[in-house]
């Protein structure tokens, strides 16, 4: 009997098909089985959505015979995709406003879709290695702290979710290893999903893993699942997580879809970062995927911070008198295990300094200080390059990027002209492009010009060992090449650097034993932005960067670690929540702000974004949907925001524009978004100058 199969497959966004498709078989293929089938003249991976049903027979003589094209091939010997997950990328491509085909075909691997049917065979045939012996040292596990073990225990006896709130230093890896431990233990078949922000920036978290699970697991229990693995390794790893030979997978966001067929644990690490959130395609929040897909599996959740993002602080605040608890579960470590106190938060005043001041004369100081005694320091300025603009000082011309609207950054090592949004670079003019003054000069700093500032004022300075000290930077510019991160960071690990200038990048996990102070350059833009999350942001930075300082506990201090804040608001409540290391405080008041303001969590957004040739085109077609959904909004207590430019306007020469959407329930945003929807599709067409057109559900940067 022939069978009618609905198949989803990677239809372009927005092409109308929306992913399932129907295909004749003869066979009942099971939902989730990875099948190849004839679309025009192409052939795609799908995967078998729904139960087949049997195919009508053309009985009636008024109907048309149905012409449904038959199944290609079948992705033999792979156990379907379970319901579970067809489940979660349902959910996902609904809630972020995307097809289910996009979104579950982005999930797999892409050598599933490139390998051909004898490709497919061959590495089918390849017999698993036998599993492999642990060669590494067996590490003694240290015993948990009170905290550690107070935490661990409530873990084992409530469902979660769980937000964890633990300092920088308190141990939350260990809780990780011993939660999925637990896990393991119980259950002869448990996988364990980790996740991290950046797998580059944490490389000693895979080693912790491996080092903990191997011995008693097998060198293969543990596969990575990110970006930078080749289509083979990720093919391999997919494959070892689907078929439950990996007990547990660590990736980045990506992850969070990965085929595990035992999932019982997930763990999402720095739950605050934003690169949890897809920034194209389906902009999901694998964090918030992974709460989602806990309650689905009933897998438990922890998710894990120093500086929680806001949304998880309010979903797991303790009941009151007048509210029932958040929906989390909170549980504090706020000591920090083996390490030295937190640092001493200096304010510097930069009102009381002279003009133009980079370092204030006590913060040299005590930098000077410091390396002479062979500790480390790490000075935090979050803009690269040399200068963010070059400007004539004759007729005011500035570095303006000819396509965008933002000025091109001055890089002086290679003497260029750099656009950070569409990468035009040219060589630095010898003279004023629109006047011919030979004195341009640079405006501003990045962490270039900050590097060779410090090499000036520290060039007297000496180590222990009487050799000139050593300053290195690390930013996205001199991380470019493969494998430099890594090799900047063995050398800050192994002492050879006693300076280190850096973006964000240096804030994150490292485990930098030496640095004994922090100075923050500049951080005052995000106290007045016009993002409401700017000081979240900042705060979680600054704090981030505060606990990389005393990480040793045995090495002898003559003075106790500090943390060095320039501003020309010193007294912010900010830096005041900062200089008790009080995050709660800090919330609170933030929160506070939020709930007045009526803004998430308090509020749900999405945003549109469209992009055209013309300002006026995008937001003419922004306006125009706006008019389209405007009494469904009424009627559901939508807020629909005029359309605007976007903060950085043009890019490449195409003009960004946006509309915010706000509701105050996330459901009535919900159902407001799926049904207007269609008015999006159908406006497009009419509206030809639009390029492309998304919808944004919980942005994270407005
Ligand atoms: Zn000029
Ligand atoms: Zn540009």
């Amino acid at each position: 009997m022939s069978h009618q199969i609905t198949v989803m497959v990677h239809t372009p966004a927005h092409s109308g098909i929306g992913g399932a498709l129907t295909y004749e078989s003869d066979t009942a293929h099971t939902p989730g089985t990875l099948v190849r089938v004839p679309l025009g003249s192409r052939e795609l991976l799908g995967v078998v959505w729904d139960e087949a049903a049997p195919l009508p027979e053309s009985a009636e003589p008024t109907a048309a015979p149905m012409q449904l094209r038959a199944i290609a091939s079948v992705l033999a010997g792979l156990t379907p995709l379970s319901a579970h997950w067809r489940q979660l990328v349902q959910f996902a491509a609904h809630y972020y406003q995307r097809s289910p085909g996009e979104v579950a075909l982005a999930a797999l691997p892409s050598q599933l879709r490139d390998l051909s049917t004898e490709q497919w065979a061959r590495r089918l045939k390849r017999k698993p290695k036998a599993v492999a012996a642990f060669e590494g040292t067996t590490q003694a596990m240290p015993t948990p702290t009170d905290e550690q073990a107070q935490v661990l225990a409530d873990i084992a006896a409530h469902k979660g979710p769980f937000l964890l709130f633990g300092n920088t230093g308190s141990g939350k890896t260990e809780v990780y290893l011993r939660a999925a431990q637990a896990e393991l233990e119980r259950n002869p078949q448990a996988q364990i999903l980790v996740m991290v922000p950046e797998i580059n920036l944490t490389p000693q978290l895979e080693e912790r893993f491996r080092a903990r699970f191997a011995p008693k697991w097998g060198a293969d229990c543990l596969v990575a699942m990110h970006s930078s693995l080749t289509p083979a390794q990720r093919l391999k790893n997919w494959l070892a997580a689907h078929n439950g030979e990996a007990r547990i997978v660590l990736g980045t966001r990506m992850a969070v879809f990965s085929s595990m067929p035992h999932l019982q644990l997930i763990v999402v690490d720095e739950e605050h970062d934003p690169s949890y959130k897809q920034q194209e395609g389906a902009r999901y929040s694998a964090r918030d995927l992974a709460i989602y897909r806990g309650q689905l599996e009933g897998a438990k959740v922890i998710l894990g911070s120093a500086t929680p993002s806001l949304e998880s602080w309010h979903h797991s605040r303790p009941a009151t008198a007048a509210e029932p608890a958040g929906r989390y579960m909170r549980l504090a470590m706020p000591s920090r295990v083996g390490q030295g106190a937190l640092p001493l938060v200096r304010r510097v005043d930069m009102n009381r300094q002279p003009y133009k001041t980079v370092f204030s004369n006590h913060l040299l100081d005590a930098m000077r200080e410091r390396v002479t005694r062979g500790e480390q320091i790490l000075v935090l300025l979050n803009r690269r390059g040399y200068a963010p603009v070059l400007n004539c000082n004759d007729c005011g011309w500035k570095s303006e990027c000819p396509h965008c609207s933002a000025y091109r950054v001055f890089h002086k090592l290679d003497r260029t002209l750099r656009c950070h949004h569409c990468g035009f670079t040219q060589p630095v003019p010898r003279a004023c492009p629109s006047c011919g003054n030979l004195d341009i000069s640079p405006l501003g700093r990045g962490t270039e010009q900050l590097e060779e500032h410090l090499a000036e004022l520290l060039a007297e300075v000496c180590r222990p060992d009487g050799e000139p000290i050593r300053i290195t930077r690390i930013d996205a510019d001199s991380t470019r090449l493969k494998g430099e991160l890594e090799r900047q960071l063995a050398e800050v690990h192994a002492g050879a650097v006693d300076v280190l200038v850096g973006t964000q990048m240096i804030a994150k996990g490292h485990d930098f034993r030496r640095v004994t102070l922090v100075a923050a350059l500049n951080t005052d833009g995000a106290l007045f932005s016009s993002d409401f999350r700017a000081p979240e942001r900042l705060f979680s930075l600054l704090m981030q960067a505060a606990g990389r300082a005393g990480r040793d506990a045995n090495m002898h201090l003559v003075s106790p670690c500090e943390m060095w804040v320039q501003s020309h608001h010193p007294m912010h409540p900010l830096f005041e929540a900062l200089k008790q290391h009080d995050y709660p405080a800090f919330a609170e008041q933030q929160l506070k702000e939020r709930e007045q303001a009526t803004l998430p969590p308090f509020s749900f957004q999405a945003l549109v974004r469209a992009e055209a040739r013309s300002q006026e085109a995008a937001q003419s077609f922004l306006n125009a949907a706006r008019d389209a959904g405007a009494a469904l909004a009424d009627e559901l207590l939508v807020d629909l925001y005029p359309a605007v430019p976007m903060t950085i306007q043009r890019v490449a020469n195409i003009e960004r524009a946006q509309m915010l959407i706000e509701c105050t329930s996330r459901k009535a945003l919900q159902h407001f978004l799926v049904h207007w929807q269609a008015d999006l599709h159908l406006l497009r067409s009419a509206h030809r100058q639009v390029i492309r057109w998304a919808v944004d559900v919980d942005p994270l940067a407005i």
